[in-house]
């Protein structure tokens, strides 16, 4: 018998000719923060739109032939294709030069859209909102990433309440990215060596805007089948594999964009993952402009920025040396420098078998910050190892709190509201606080009817949502019908969403059951929470907090009142910021580095409830959200979450639920409706990412674009300058000797407020000039677990100068009372250090 010779045949979709723009429409993401552009694809199908999960490429390809000719046909389809295309248009030609410094921004994930699967939470979400403000802002940038085959996962929940990691191959041509092609038009590809083979890599592009971000994928045939790997999973394999992921982004991002053409100004990393940049930035230099490997250095600081997310030390990506040498030691060569010296760029001490990335970073780096005011300050403490003899608060680490997108995030409604008080102009105007004071002048009732109206939106959309996935996963039909029925759009609404790590705490409102149940049931006041979150494969505990949770809102008293909504993505965020009344946050002080959720529900009057800890520290104004303090009161973290439970179901007790119910005749609550204009007003604005990158331009790409430009002028000359000066003054340095030291009248140590005492200090500097030697005194008070916190530095000025001599004098003069220390340091001088960290070399004497 004959075997059927099965053949293949491949049905493109055809897009009739008129409505061809729909297609250039559908491969830019602008359409992602565009409404106009959204309605216009949803209106071609909109069961479609849902089932492709807001995907128009997928769309375009599923919807039938006959209906496309029915479009074209449609005069009020075609107007609107017209105007949005317009649209588009105006928008790319508004961008299509734009100013210097050019940056390229490096980052491990990009949370976009819910379509490109190159994300899992917040740090990928901030890097995706940075991106499309980029656009919007019309700064000049570039973006770097990898394009992953699976991605992150899709969770399910079982009927157990286990959590289920689906992992789907995403196939390319689905999804809005397209071959990057370099100037001879071929499709980019890099390659980046690793033990005895060469990882090759091809490059997409994905369009934000007037972005464009590039995506390398290792995952096709010039790799072997292990190293296809390298680009299946977002935070996936082993120690080993995320070394790989690391070496690719890192070195081939900057080779991928050697070759398509660029050269940026300012290179942001963001997170300690793409630290490698700078190893390979220095190499280039070396060997493209004959720079030493300590000139090289000297440009490639100045010219980086590395914004590290992380609030405990072991969150910092590392590598065991061993490994890491396997797969680094070739660099060596490249950069004439020893394994010892290279592997100290990852380490703060010699013994340390790990190199870390962070480190690695922040030596290659003039500028760091951490992510909110408060997460400053944690990661001087996190980094200060890297700059032995300097006190925390004296670190050159600088902060810039994260914002959030408003065109992605602000309802639909929202913005409409917007755009009726605050004028038009507000959307190119987001940082005119002013006329988001306009929020006072509307009327109570429609902000009141708003808000109504985005929670019975959200309330629909969690009835369908749930009820699919519990039908998908058997659970009783009788308990799906009552979970549905007695969701309330009517009641207080409370949004807890956010992955599921321990220091999220979403155990804490569940500590007194009784309490609860009293507060979800009372039938004048109704309460419901919603939970969503999906915890890291990896995390057990996480995984348990869900299924903890599950089990309870399956209790009779919690049915329909407590529900946790599987699969937390962009969309249902979306849903949920938008929907919920409050939305609340309770990590483990001081764990969350900035947090970002919180931020898009204020801007669309959802009122924040949180442990004051990262951005809330900065964002919390009275009448405006409820706050749990900053300050730790137990050190036993048991006792601390018992005290911070009892004060929420105390906060919820005795203001939330009274002021959401205080109803004026017309059904309203007045006092409600102010948090809600309050929050707008005196919250939202400062929390944009609009605020953000004007924040990252004034405070680093500016002024580090303006010194790289100084020290690469006239063939790098003050890069050298710098260099020969840096190792002329660490080789004379340790002959400096300290002949006196002259501080009080060497009878008492007890100064007198308002007097001065002069001091003097004689210094034998040797080779050095006292221009060169800067010479302070440090002064310090002890807190309370002992260690000294810094006061006040306070600079001698040169008196005279003897042959080598120089003797350096301060009045010292106090003016509050109090119990000191001092010491007294010297320490390196010259106008063209950013910063002294630049130059680590100090002595205390
Ligand atoms: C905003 C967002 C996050 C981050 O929220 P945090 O409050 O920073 O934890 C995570 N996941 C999704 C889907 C988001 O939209």
């Amino acid at each position: 018998m004959e075997l059927p010779n099965w053949k293949k045949l491949f049905v493109e979709s055809n897009i009739p000719e008129k409505l061809a723009p729909l297609k250039e429409l559908s491969k830019n993401l602008w359409w992602v923060w565009n409404t106009e552009a959204r309605e216009l694809f949803q209106s071609i199908d909109e069961e479609i739109w849902e089932e492709c999960a807001h995907n128009p490429v997928v769309l375009l390809e599923k919807v039938s032939y006959q209906r496309f000719l029915e479009l074209e046909e449609d005069k009020s389809f075609m107007a609107r294709l017209d105007m949005v295309t317009g649209l588009l248009k105006k928008y790319l030609k508004d961008r299509s030069t734009l100013p210097a410094p050019q940056i390229a921004y490096f980052s491990m994930e990009y949370g976009l859209h819910d379509s490109l699967k190159i994300f899992s939470g917040g740090l990928g979400i901030l890097a995706g909102d940075y991106l499309k403000e980029a656009s919007d802002s019309k700064v000049n940038l570039i973006a770097v990433g990898l394009l992953y085959r699976y991605g992150y996962f899709k969770q399910t929940i079982s009927i157990q309440g286990d959590q289920m990691a689906n992992y789907e191959a995403e196939e390319f041509s689905k999804i809005m990215v397209q071959p990057a092609f370099d100037k001879e038009g071929n499709w980019v590809e890099v390659e980046v060596d690793f033990p005895g083979r060469t990882l090759t890599a091809r490059v997409w592009e994905a369009k934000i805007g007037s972005v464009s971000l590039y995506l390398l994928d290792a995952d096709y045939e010039a790799n072997r089948d292990e190293d296809r790997f390298v680009t299946h999973h977002l935070y996936g394999g082993d120690n080993e594999n995320r070394l790989k992921q690391e070496m690719l982004l890192g070195l081939g991002g900057i080779r991928a964009l050697k070759k398509l053409g660029y050269q940026s100004d300012i290179y942001h990393c963001n997170e300690g993952h793409a630290a490698m940049i700078g190893l390979e930035r220095i190499k280039d230099f070396m060997t493209d402009k004959q720079l030493s490997y300590a000139e090289a250095k000297e440009v490639v600081r100045a010219s980086t920025l590395f914004t590290t997310h992380t609030p405990v030390p072991a969150g910092h990506d590392s590598f065991h040396q061993d490994m890491f040498r396997a797969y680094m030691e070739h660099f060596t060569g490249w950069l004439n420098i020893g394994w010892d010296e290279f592997v100290m760029l990852g380490k703060t001490n010699p013994a340390e078998d790990h190199f870390n990335m962070s480190y690695l970073a922040a030596n290659l780096s003039q500028g760091t910050n951490g992510v909110s005011m408060l997460h400053g300050e944690v990661s001087k403490d996190i980094l200060k190892h890297l700059y032995e003899g300097f006190l925390p608060e004296e670190l050159n680490i600088g902060y810039v709190t994260n914002g959030v997108h408003y065109p992605t995030w602000a309802a639909k409604e929202w913005k409409e509201l917007h755009l009726k008080y605050f004028g038009k102009d507000f959307v190119d105007n987001e940082l005119d606080f002013d006329l988001w004071d306009k929020i006072y002048k509307v009327p109570d009732e429609e902000i009141w009817n708003l808000k109504k109206q985005l929670k019975l939106k959200l309330i629909d959309y969690i009835k369908h949502r749930f009820a699919d996935s519990w039908i998908k996963r058997h659970e009783n039909p009788k308990l799906i019908s009552e979970v549905t029925n007695k969701l309330n759009p009517n009641a207080l609404t409370i949004g807890f969403a956010r992955r599921f790590a321990t220091y999220k705490r979403a155990h804490l409102l569940f500590r007194n059951l009784d309490r609860l149940s009293r507060i979800v049931n009372n039938p004048e006041k109704p309460v419901q929470f919603i939970f969503a979150g999906k915890a890291h494969p990896a995390d057990k505990a996480g995984q348990d907090l869900i299924k903890y949770i599950v089990e309870i809102s399956k209790r009779p008293e919690f049915l329909g009142k407590i529900l946790f909504v599987q699969n937390y993505d962009m969309n249902l965020a979306k849903m949920l910021l938008q929907g919920v009344d409050i939305w609340l946050n309770t990590p483990t002080r001081p764990l969350e580095a900035s947090g970002t959720s919180g931020e898009k529900g204020v801007m669309n009057g959802t009122i924040h409830f949180s442990v004051l800890d990262g951005w809330w520290v900065e964002g919390y104004k009275e009448n405006a959200g409820w706050a749990l303090p900053l300050e730790r009161t137990y050190d036993v973290q048991d006792f601390q979450d018992e005290l911070d439970a009892e004060t929420i179901y105390n906060i919820f007790e005795d203001e939330i639920i009274p002021a959401y119910y205080d109803r004026n005749e017309k059904g309203i609550s007045e006092k409600w409706v102010s948090y809600v204009k309050n929050t707008i007003a005196q919250v939202a604005p400062n929390f944009t990412t609009s605020r953000m990158i004007r924040d990252y331009q004034e405070r680093f790409y500016y002024p580090q674009a303006e010194r790289t430009a100084r020290l690469v002028a006239n063939n790098f000359a003050l890069a050298r300058e710098m260099t020969i000066w840096k190792a002329k003054i660490s080789k004379a340095w340790d002959a400096i000797e300290v002949k006196e030291i002259q501080i009080t009248d060497g009878l008492t140590n007890v100064l007198r407020i308002g007097e001065e005492y002069p001091a003097k200090v004689v210094l034998d500097l040797k080779e050095l000039s006292p221009e060169e030697v800067g010479l302070e005194m440090v002064i310090t008070e002890t807190n309370s677990t002992g260690e000294p916190l810094l006061v006040e530095s306070l600079e001698f000025k040169v008196d005279q100068q003897e042959g080598t001599q120089c003797t350096y004098q301060l009045n010292l003069h106090l003016m509050d009372p109090g119990a000191y220390g001092y010491g007294l340091r010297i320490f390196p001088k010259n106008e063209n250090l950013p910063h002294r960290q630049d130059f680590k070399l100090m002595n205390w004497i």
